[in-house]
């Protein structure tokens, strides 16, 4: 074929991809700061940035540099060597969560998987709480912490059953401890959920209740990390630190990588876990450049000033079937009292790409360099839908 069209695309995917996916009818080309355009050069505002990952925006400079001048001199090599660029991520990622090691991998689930397996071996004990409505990942561990029926039923049997409590409910959390209990995994905001943005000293409780009954506090900052609410990490407006962090999505500014963070005295020991790819150099150079990208773009003050802006408008709105706007930073929920598919729809043919994390509730989460007008522009075509 020599000309580009969307039909072949689409025709080719149909044939040779497992149908997984729930796709929208276009085919991106390229993108810059918080605008994709697809094949045919259709400008549209992201607000879907990659489900959260190019917090920096698209092809962020500082970004593409780090991946360009890295791949020149070293793209893998696995972990049976020391990398200087590894082991500076570790030391930035330290710095920056308190914490006091890390482990790399590939992806959220990976990570994830990480944390229950670190959380096993640090306590001898096999169990976990996780909360309702929770989403953290599709691997068999992963899965088995997340909450919606239609992703575990058709792959039992999972690690754990009968897992999940109320979310924002500490007394339920306490309830459900037993002696085989080892960890509980809690998103301090539920993305995928629906964005849910917990009561006032909810987490706190829940890090008092680990705290009394020596059991481990996993935070699964894997969309609520790097600046997505406004401030690097999600505990950071909770005044509290997890025993181990999940991380991923913007992690690498768009490349590929997942990692944990855990606190002092919690750690692998000797060949207790691996990831070939873990910590690659290509994924800690994207990385590193991703996390000088925040800092220089000043990207957790902006996103925490346009949050506010982004989530005033959206209540001052004319939005027909309103409820509810949730959220913190850029990471953001409307709830509607009907079905978002037609709003998503509408805003696509309009230049605007939209996500529904459920069916009710519109989930923005724009590379965190979107601009007033360009929040503006948004609420504009939501209204209009
Ligand atoms: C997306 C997500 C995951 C899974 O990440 P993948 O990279 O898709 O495996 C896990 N936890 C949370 C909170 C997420 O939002």
């Amino acid at each position: 074929m020599s000309s580009i069209n969307y039909e072949s695309i689409a025709q080719k995917d149909a044939a040779h991809v497992m149908q997984t996916y729930g796709r929208q009818p276009i085919a991106l080309a390229s993108g810059k700061g918080a605008l994709v355009r697809d094949i045919y050069g259709v400008e549209y505002i992201d607000c879907v940035a990659g489900i959260a990952v190019n917090n920096v925006g698209h092809c962020h400079p500082r970004v593409v540099e780090a991946i360009k001048s890295q791949a020149e001199k070293l793209i893998h090599v696995s972990n049976l060597y020391y990398t200087e660029v590894q082991a500076n991520l570790a030391e930035e990622l330290v710095k920056l969560t308190g914490m006091e090691r890390a482990f790399f991998c590939n992806s959220g689930a990976e990570a994830v998987e990480a944390a229950m397996k670190l959380a096993r071996v640090t306590t001898g004990k096999t169990e976990f709480i996780a909360a309702e409505r929770s989403f953290h990942g599709r691997t068999m561990g992963s899965l088995s912490v997340t909450y919606k029926e239609i992703y575990r039923a058709p792959f039992r049997p999972l690690v754990q059953e009968e897992i999940f409590v109320p979310y924002d409910d500490a007394n339920a959390m306490a309830e459900a401890i037993t002696e085989k209990t080892a960890a509980i995994i809690i998103e301090p905001i539920q993305g995928e959920g629906g964005v849910h943005v917990p009561s006032d000293g909810y987490l706190q409780e829940v890090r008092r209740i680990c705290d009394e009954h020596g059991i481990l506090l996993i935070f699964d900052e894997v969309q609520t990390g790097f600046g997505r609410t406004g401030k690097w990490f999600c505990k950071d407006h909770f005044g509290l630190q997890p025993d181990i962090m999940c991380m991923a999505k913007a992690m690498g500014g768009g490349f590929p990588m997942g990692g944990i963070v855990a606190r002092k005295g919690i750690a692998f020991g000797k060949g207790q876990h691996a990831s070939t790819f873990g910590g690659n150099p290509l994924a800690c150079a994207a990385a590193l450049g991703s996390i000088s990208a925040i800092k220089e773009d000043k990207l957790l003050e902006h996103a925490t000033e346009v949050g506010i802006y982004f989530m005033d408008k959206l209540r001052k709105a004319n939005i027909s079937g309103f409820k509810e706007v949730r959220g913190r930073g850029l990471m953001i929920g409307l709830e509607l009292e009907r079905n978002c598919t037609e709003i998503v729809e509408y805003a696509r043919k309009n230049g605007v790409l939209l996500n529904s994390t459920s069916e009710t509730v519109i989930r923005f989460a724009p590379p965190l360099v979107i601009t007033k007008d360009q929040i503006d522009r948004v609420v504009e075509v939501i209204e209009q839908a």
